[in-house]
């Protein structure tokens, strides 16, 4: 036998029964959107390289060290680009709002689902294509969309049956304000130089608010008497956030300050904020976000502010499944069970009526090959209570001669419209349909 090929470390399948708590989720999320007039958005995974470089910025781990890049192999014309498969979401979705001139009208708010990827050290609630679900509300200013992004975020997590979650909010105002604090930390962290790790070092000068944001517990003491952007904020600013907790509280959404939240991106200003959770050990950051009011120019766009946020699908899931909530088991309402595969075609043809009725129906099928046969109706019997289906349709010889299939119930599944074996004819079969749905 050949080698067995295996995935590629830090990328996961998702196979059934978990996908079923994937699409589960993701219903939730869909309905969830539709309430709040969230439009779905679909941008291809992969993108110029450019792009990442310049809306996520130059000194982020991102770009540094996470993204997968490659240069594309030559068109027929000689061009050839570097490309990179999209890390996060919001670039992109600024990139087509962008090229399609989306806001010409007026804001839009919009929702995506899908994989990213970022070569990062793979563990728990970290991996290299793992999935996002993001909100973006683009063309929009004012703090009460930031606190409709941040309440719809709630609402999830109350959706879902999550309920061990800590909103923290920041505000880093504009780039005036964060230049002046930039330069008092600066002279900060100088002074403590002997207290900073590599990684603050090298960022002193490049990023120096990233330092804040360190997850090395001995440059603790250091960051906590660092200065604090809050009180480099201006008037507007101060307002903004005012606003932005005047809304949470009049909602029952309880937020800590965290004056050491800055986010790994760029591109925010005014308002950033995560959802954390204890529940997850080092990887506690459900879902993270802020405003953006400069990164549609950054990118070639017209002037306008956006917020928005994005959340992890593993982790979210994960603490789904600490709940314990139990998720729709998927099983069939019927399984076809065919003596002979000489009958196949008048049994797909069956089948296919009772599906478009709505019948969720598995038809046997065998490994042999046909002339093996499809297996003794023992074992076909088997597999129809292994799949959990609640009738069986025997397509025997004897049925099929009078123009019939079997229906029988099985296991406890007596139905009161047909507690027992019956007889149906093949060609009434949208009127006895109802009888396998199980709802009428
Ligand atoms: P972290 O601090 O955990 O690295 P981040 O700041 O890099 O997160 P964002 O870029 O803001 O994360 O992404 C939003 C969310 O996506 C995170 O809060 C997290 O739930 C999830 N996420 C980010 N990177 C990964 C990853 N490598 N694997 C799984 N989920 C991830
Ligand atoms: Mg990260």
């Amino acid at each position: 036998m050949a080698e067995k090929l295996l995935a590629v470390k830090g990328m996961n399948d998702i196979l059934p029964p978990e996908s079923a708590r994937w699409e589960w989720l993701e219903g939730k999320v869909r309905d969830l959107m539709t309430r709040y007039a969230y439009r779905n958005i679909r941008t291809p995974i992969l993108e110029h390289t450019q792009l990442f470089v310049r809306g996520i910025g130059e000194v982020t781990d991102i770009v540094e060290k996470e993204m997968y890049s490659f240069e594309d192999r030559s068109d027929k014309n000689g061009d050839h680009a570097f490309l990179t498969m999209r890390p996060e979401n919001t670039a992109s979705v600024v990139r087509a709002v962008t090229e399609h001139n989306l806001l010409y009208e007026g804001g839009k708010r919009l929702y995506y689902m899908g994989p990213m990827f970022r070569r990062e050290r793979p563990q728990r609630g970290r991996y290299r294509q793992f999935h996002q679900i993001g909100a973006e509300a683009l063309g929009f200013g004012g703090p009460e969309v930031d606190a409709e992004l941040i309440l719809l975020a709630a609402a999830l997590w109350n959706e879902i049956g999550i309920t061990d979650w800590r909103l923290e909010i920041n505000s880093l105002g504009q780039p005036e304000e964060r230049s002046q604090h930039r330069a008092q930390l600066i002279a900060h962290f100088e002074q403590h130089a002997d207290m900073l790790d590599e990684d603050a070092r090298r960022r002193l000068h490049s990023n120096p608010l990233r330092i804040l944001d360190t997850k090395n517990p001995a440059m603790k003491a250091v960051v906590e008497s660092a200065p604090r952007l809050i009180d480099f904020l201006g008037a507007a600013s101060l307002a903004h956030f005012n606003a932005l907790k005047a809304i949470l509280d009049a909602n029952g959404v309880p937020w800590t300050l965290n004056h050491r939240l800055v986010r790994g991106l760029d591109y925010y200003n005014l308002t950033v904020f995560e959802f954390v959770t204890e529940q997850l050990g080092a990887q506690g950051t459900l879902c993270a976000g802020g405003r953006y009011d400069y990164l549609i120019e950054q990118i070639g766009g017209k002037p306008a502010p956006a917020v928005g946020w994005a959340l992890g699908v593993e982790r979210v899931l994960e603490l789904v499944r600490e709940t314990g909530q139990s998720m729709p088991v998927l099983t069939p309402d019927a399984y076809a069970i065919v003596p002979d595969a000489a009958a196949a075609p008048l049994v797909l043809q069956t089948l296919q009526t009772l599906r478009a009725q709505g019948v969720s129906v598995q038809m046997h099928a065998s490994a042999a090959s046909t002339a093996e046969g499809m297996g003794s109706m023992k074992s076909q019997f088997k597999k129809a209570d292994a799949s959990g289906a609640r009738f069986a349709l025997i397509f025997g010889e004897n049925e099929l001669a009078s123009g019939c299939v079997a229906v029988k119930p099985l296991r406890g599944s007596k139905s009161e419209a047909a507690p027992e074996q019956s007889l149906r004819k093949l060609d009434e079969a949208v009127a006895w349909a109802a009888i396998l749905r199980g709802r009428t």
